[in-house]
């Protein structure tokens, strides 16, 4: 058996034999005990919050219905009376238990498969005055009844995705994340297209709940490749024939790890999981990511009041593939400490993965949003500057004037900072 070596190395003069690999890392220190998940139904985590049951949020002191998120607390306050409260937090009140014991697919209630009739306008009797109110589940989970004023909350978990098993309130505030955006565009103005600069109006921005899966998984991983060590290296010939000689021992490397993932978070809108990037920068809110999702509370609709909100559309059965392809890349770096003495590198050839278990949980999470449409060259395209409503991070896209790029790219003598040439890469 020859080596095959990298491109651009000299083939190895010595003939190499196939060896066992001579790696003993233990990557399965709990040893092989997980057995294949059961083929019953999806166990189901049921998050429906009973206190809201009657299907109006009232302030439990003074039963007002005017309720919104105090986003600088992270408490419902109570615009009658002020009372401030807070709902518990979802991983308190569902059995979490270990990872690692996790079998088959469980399901939280918000996270169940969405039934296609069921309409997105949510038809609600106002308990003040038992007027009909509608509600356009796609973009608002709470309306005000026009006869009395009541304020009416969707907060039953109906099958059409709009209500989820749990909610990451808003923690930056309006002013705190128009802020942010200006510094943002603030350090790239100098190289902005003009009519970007003239139009910016950052206090334009919107918070959006954008709906996501949060998985929790216990998997193993089988990857196997060969790898090489160097045993020797030398020249041979002379003069222009000179070459530089390797000879390196091959081995099978087969690893095999057990992992759990918490918390791996996917988008659950289609929409903007569609990164066309010729025609959006959507891509833009994966980059500010992670949440703090362990944080999440019970759903309480009246969160999302003065806020915005994008429905789910997708089923667990559709986000499976992206999950997997995520728990494979996990358990290839898992192992890749576990290969450092092939220095002649490994190369993976066979890869296999075992989900044990999975637990989904459908969540809203916070995002402000500042979009910007932007037309040249006669195509068009939207640009978004996001904020993370929990952390502050900011990334986004700004419309470059080409023009102004290359002249500041002159007159500095040629040097452009990271962050720029990062943005021409974004906006290209
Ligand atoms: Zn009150
Ligand atoms: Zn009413």
């Amino acid at each position: 058996m020859t080596n095959l070596p990298p491109p651009g190395d000299h083939p190895p003069s010595s003939t190499t034999d196939t060896q066992a690999d001579p790696a003993v890392t233990p990557t399965n220190p709990a040893g092989d005990a997980i057995t294949d998940p059961t083929g019953s139904a999806d166990p189901v985590i049921d998050t429906t919050n009973d206190r809201l049951d009657d299907g109006i949020n009232r302030c439990p002191k003074c039963g007002s219905t005017d309720i919104q998120l105090r986003a600088s607390a992270g408490m419902l306050v109570c615009l009658f009376c002020r009372h401030q409260w807070a709902e518990a937090r979802l991983d308190e009140t569902i059995e979490n238990g270990d990872l690692t014991t996790l079998t088959g697919t469980t399901i939280g209630s918000g996270a169940a498969d969405i039934d296609a009739s069921v309409d997105v306008l949510t038809t609600m009797k106002c308990a003040g005055c038992g007027a009909e109110v509608v509600v356009n589940t796609a973009e608002n989970m709470s309306a005000r009844c026009h006869w009395c004023r009541h304020v009416l909350t969707v907060n039953e978990q109906i099958p059409n995705g709009a209500v989820p098993d749990a909610v990451l309130p808003f923690k930056i505030t309006h002013e705190d994340a128009v802020s942010r955006i200006e510094k943002f565009a603030g350090k790239r103005r100098l190289f902005a297209d003009r009519a970007f600069v003239s139009e910016f109006t950052p206090q334009n921005i919107v918070g959006v709940y954008m709906p996501y899966m949060v998985v929790d998984s216990n998997a193993s991983a089988d990857i196997a490749g060969q790898g090489e060590i160097q045993t020797r290296k030398y020249t041979r010939g002379s003069g222009d024939d000179e070459e530089t000689v390797y000879d390196a021992d091959r081995y099978d490397v087969r690893r095999h790890v057990d992992f759990t993932v918490d918390d791996l978070t996917v988008e659950s809108s289609a929409e903007r999981a569609n990164f066309d990037s010729s025609a959006n920068t959507n891509n833009i809110i994966n980059t500010i990511l992670p949440f703090d999702t362990e944080n999440a509370v019970k759903w309480n609709a009246s969160y999302l009041t003065g806020y915005t909100s994008e429905k789910r559309d997708q089923d667990v059965a559709h986000l499976v593939p992206v999950v997997e392809d995520q728990l494979l890349s996990i358990a290839r770096s898992q192992v890749e400490s576990s290969v450092k003495q092939y220095d002649r590198g490994v190369r993976w050839e066979r890869e296999h993965l075992d989900v044990h278990g999975t637990r989904w949980l459908s969540m809203y999470l916070p995002v402000w949003l500042y979009s910007y449409y932007h037309e040249s060259g006669g195509k068009g395209m939207v640009h978004y500057i996001a904020v993370n409503g929990r952390t502050g991070e900011v990334m986004g896209s700004v419309p470059v004037s080409h023009k102004r790029l290359l002249a500041a790219a002159v007159s500095v003598g040629g040097v452009i900072d990271a962050g720029v040439i990062a943005l021409m890469v974004a906006t290209s």
